[in-house]
């Protein structure tokens, strides 16, 4: 029998109001339940959006570097517990261990990084034009705020909005996806045990489009901080809007790696392929278009099919190169696309296929796939496939390169491989996206500099993570002080 897990409200572990609960199954092997979570409804995001609510003036009263306090000693709890985050997350989200190692540092590092900035905030004296008066601003939290992430980062994504998010002095309400609640119940136990003050930060979880709801249209919501596809997002958004609340999306991406002629061959291939079949394809920032110089094209795909039927995949927990998808769903959608790429006329080069048999049976594993062929106009060169595909795209030069690369609605993560500072600079100026990279891989990010995208990648109102991902938490308050 499977642990049951439940809500976290007013420091308080509950059971949801209806009484369900849901199951998260393992990818890997799909016949086995990891855990059991509450099946929250409306009432119960609601009841959390009251608690966090009142406990909000209290909060922000808080000093500064006391809320880092209690962020930095449950960052220290999650180190201490960091191998039992990380097979939590392996066992829910799929993902390679040493990935799922990597993001739970990544977690651990935010909330030092966050913990320290809460002793930083401050306003600015500027001079006033009028005599005996103090001009300066004082910056205060926006008040209570929703969250709601994804699965495909299911403790980084949590982190760092929770983090910044507390240690400027809101409260919060967070909506784990269903798929992964786990890392953000253990950041949650983390948080409990630091001392966090009951009814700071909740966790309610169940399905988005229930609890979600409350947690973007209630009126005590003063923001919402979301991450997840387009089409959620968009809704979230233009909801938040109409209310006039603050809002920030962070969505969808077909981020390309344009590959020049002057580049060595071998690497380009090794960046294009780790960005696309890492994570199993299931970042928002995976490479998921090469767009490669007609020189150097057809010895492109010959390496780069190398590299894909190199992969080696398998459980996460034995640290394969690749992981299954998260669920049945995804992995049926990335194959519909993969159908949908033949149908259009691409030449399906490697993989395409579910893996079964043997240690493939019960679970959601797909090969890396490569199509060539490809022309920016087809479905799989336009819509975000969340599956590790590639499309392999031939441009005549540089400016047709950078044409295509701009050539989609979405605007997240790019990068280009050459030797030529030039070209470097150039990509770097012209390129559409909020992440542009030089001889990198589209994904991996730093968690001090800001992170968000242009176009329907993002509402482009506030970036996330860095000095960036407090701003979004803040109002700005503007004191004339006479004497
Ligand atoms: P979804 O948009 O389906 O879900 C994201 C979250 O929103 C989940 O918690 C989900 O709940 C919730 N949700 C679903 N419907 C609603 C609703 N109507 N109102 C409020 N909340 C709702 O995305 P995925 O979970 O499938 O995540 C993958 C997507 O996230 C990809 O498109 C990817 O590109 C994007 N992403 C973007 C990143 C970025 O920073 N730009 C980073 C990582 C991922 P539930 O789980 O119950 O469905």
């Amino acid at each position: 029998m499977s642990e049951s897990y439940k809500n976290y409200v007013r420091g308080e572990w509950v059971t949801a109001e209806s009484g369900e609960t849901f199951e998260v199954i393992d990818p890997a092997q799909s016949d086995e339940v990891v855990g059991m979570y509450q099946q929250s409804s409306e009432a119960d995001a609601i009841g959390a959006i009251e608690v966090a609510t009142a406990a909000q003036d209290t909060w922000a009263a808080t000093p500064g570097p006391e809320r880092g306090a209690v962020l930095k000693q449950a960052g220290d709890t999650l180190a201490d517990r960091k191998e039992e985050a990380i097979e939590a997350l392996v066992r829910e989200e799929g993902k390679a261990r040493s990935e799922a190692a990597g993001e739970v540092q990544r977690a651990i590092d935010i909330f030092a990084y966050y913990g320290q900035k809460a002793r930083d905030l401050g306003g600015r004296h500027k001079a006033s034009s009028s005599r005996n008066t103090d001009l300066y601003t004082k910056v205060e939290p926006l008040g209570t705020v929703g969250l709601i992430t994804p699965w495909n980062y299911p403790i980084a994504i949590p982190a760092w909005k929770l983090a910044p998010a507390l240690a400027v002095g809101n409260t919060v309400i967070i909506n784990p996806a269903t798929a992964a609640p786990g890392p953000t119940r253990i950041l949650f136990e983390c948080l409990d045990s630091a001392g966090l003050p009951d009814g700071v930060a909740n966790m309610v979880t169940g399905s988005g489009s229930r609890v979600g709801t409350p947690l973007v249209e209630h009126d005590d919501i003063d923001g919402i901080s979301f991450t997840g596809s387009t089409a959620v997002g968009t809704h979230i958004a233009e909801t938040a809007a109409a209310e006039r609340k603050r809002v920030q999306c962070e969505m969808g991406g077909k981020n390309p790696t344009v590959v020049m002629p002057s580049a060595d061959l071998d690497e380009a291939a090794e960046i294009v392929a780790n960005g696309a079949f890492g994570t199993t394809g299931q970042s928002c920032t995976a490479a998921s278009r090469a767009i490669v110089h007609e020189d150097v094209y057809e010895s492109f795909v010959e390496e780069v099919v190398e590299y894909a039927e190199a992969v080696d995949i398998g459980a996460g927990l034995d640290d394969p190169d690749m992981g299954p998808h998260v669920s049945k769903s995804e992995l049926d959608s990335t194959l519909e696309y993969v159908d949908i790429g033949r149908e259009e006329g691409a030449t399906l080069e490697t993989g395409g296929i579910r893996l079964t048999g043997n240690e493939f049976e019960d679970g959601f594993y797909v090969a890396p796939t490569v199509f060539s062929d490809v022309s920016n106009d087809m479905r799989i060169a336009q819509e975000e496939i969340f599956g590790p595909v590639l499309s392999v795209i031939e441009a005549g030069d540089f400016d047709d390169a950078i044409e295509l690369a701009n050539d989609t609605d979405y605007g997240l993560a790019a990068s280009i491989v050459t030797d030529r500072l030039s070209e470097a600079d150039a990509f770097v100026d012209r390129i559409e996206s909020g992440v542009a990279k030089v001889n990198e891989k589209t994904t991996g990010l730093e968690l001090h500099v800001p992170f968000g995208g242009y176009k329907d990648s993002s509402t482009n109102t506030y970036r996330e993570q860095g000095d960036a991902g407090l701003d979004f938490f803040t109002s700005t308050k503007t004191v004339y002080r006479n004497y």
